[in-house]
């Protein structure tokens, strides 16, 4: 397994299992089958409702022995109802308990959105919260203090934007290890990964598969697939590897994180073996083409009637980078 360095030192595993959608019943022995492949990374999060069950195979794969806990990297996030400062350290002390750590190894802002304490999902204006009322920096300040405080080794952010990223690392103390975010051939965002890059962030690509399980409310008409392109075929098919591995083996090629859901026990090991693959140059040219800048995960659900929150605020104008 590749790791990349971040600006904490730590090592953070180049590939890990994505859990959004794993369903209760499956995800726990979707995390043990991974673990025992060789996986080492999980990434969780208290709204894909399942942190209890990932909770529960971590605790039985420890006991077993087949791995210690340094050798995991786990990382979980803080959501939407939680912004606010005094919140988010129990936020986080809830997810420590449901997956049963002392320590997350990350622990990232969600999105840049806020709603009002309690609510799950919000639907009418006033369970929004506009950032403007709800400031990243407070919330990102209160993160902080549970670094300090040994709850977690490393902070960050998902789904921000360059100017996002740029505001907060110039009020922040400890600056932003990791922004994880969209990213796959479709959406290539070479400004983000240059700035990612000069100021020591690293990028995790989620979705790196397309997300080809999303609700179907959550997909748009006619949606571009990425594991059906030809052109994804053809450099697979030349490297005698799958279109999926192709993709991942991308992602981990750009020096980015990739963290690919699957609960299918062969996807789980299919996906692992791309960690060690190498794309040509030919290859790697070959994908510049693809990059349209779609993206399926576009944050339009937090941007319904009554919302403060506009495609255009959330992606700061910049979804075609
Ligand atoms: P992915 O791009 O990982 O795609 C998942 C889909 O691909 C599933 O249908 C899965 O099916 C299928 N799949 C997995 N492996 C293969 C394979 N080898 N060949 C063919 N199909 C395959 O989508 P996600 O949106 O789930 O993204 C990955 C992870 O990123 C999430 O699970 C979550 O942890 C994180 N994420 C974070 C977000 C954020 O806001 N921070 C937003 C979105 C995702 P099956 O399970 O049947 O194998």
């Amino acid at each position: 397994m590749q790791f990349f360095s971040l600006s904490s030192g730590d090592r953070i595993p180049a590939l890990g299992l994505g859990t959004w959608k794993s369903a209760p019943g499956a995800v726990a022995a979707a995390v043990k089958e991974a673990i025992i492949a060789g996986y080492r990374h999980i990434d969780c999060a208290p709204i894909y409702q399942n942190e209890p069950e990932v909770g529960q195979a971590l605790a039985e794969i420890l006991k077993t022995g087949t791995v210690a806990r340094q050798e995991l990297w786990i990382t979980s996030k803080l959501w939407n109802n939680a912004h606010a400062p005094e919140l988010v350290e129990p936020a986080l002390r809830q997810t420590l308990a449901d997956l049963r750590l002392d320590v997350l190894d990350l622990f990232l802002i969600h999105w840049p959105v806020a709603f009002a304490p309690g609510v799950l999902f919000a639907q009418k204006t006033e369970e929004y919260i506009p950032l403007a009322e709800q400031p990243i920096i407070d919330t990102w300040r209160a993160l902080e203090a549970c670094r300090a405080k040994g709850l977690v080794r490393n902070i960050g952010v998902c789904n921000f934007t360059v100017s996002k990223l740029k505001a907060l690392c110039e009020q922040a103390t400890i600056q932003p290890a990791v922004n994880q975010i969209e990213l796959h051939p479709y959406l290539q965002q070479n400004e983000m990964l240059a700035f990612c890059r000069d100021h020591n962030i690293q990028l995790t690509a989620y979705s790196p598969l397309g997300s080809g399980d999303r609700p179907q409310a959550l997909k748009k008409k006619d949606e571009p697939t990425l594991l059906d392109n030809p052109v994804i075929g053809q450099i697979a098919a030349r490297h005698g590897i799958t279109p999926a591995q192709t993709l991942l083996a991308w992602g981990i090629n750009r020096g980015t994180v990739v963290i690919p859901k699957s609960t299918n026990p062969g996807r789980i090991r299919e996906n692992l073996a791309a960690a060690e693959l190498k794309l040509d140059a030919r290859a790697m040219a070959e994908f510049v083409a693809l990059d349209c800048g779609f993206r399926f995960v576009d944050g339009a659900f937090f941007c319904g009637k009554g919302s403060p929150y506009t495609l255009n605020s959330l992606w700061d104008k910049e979804s075609h980078q």
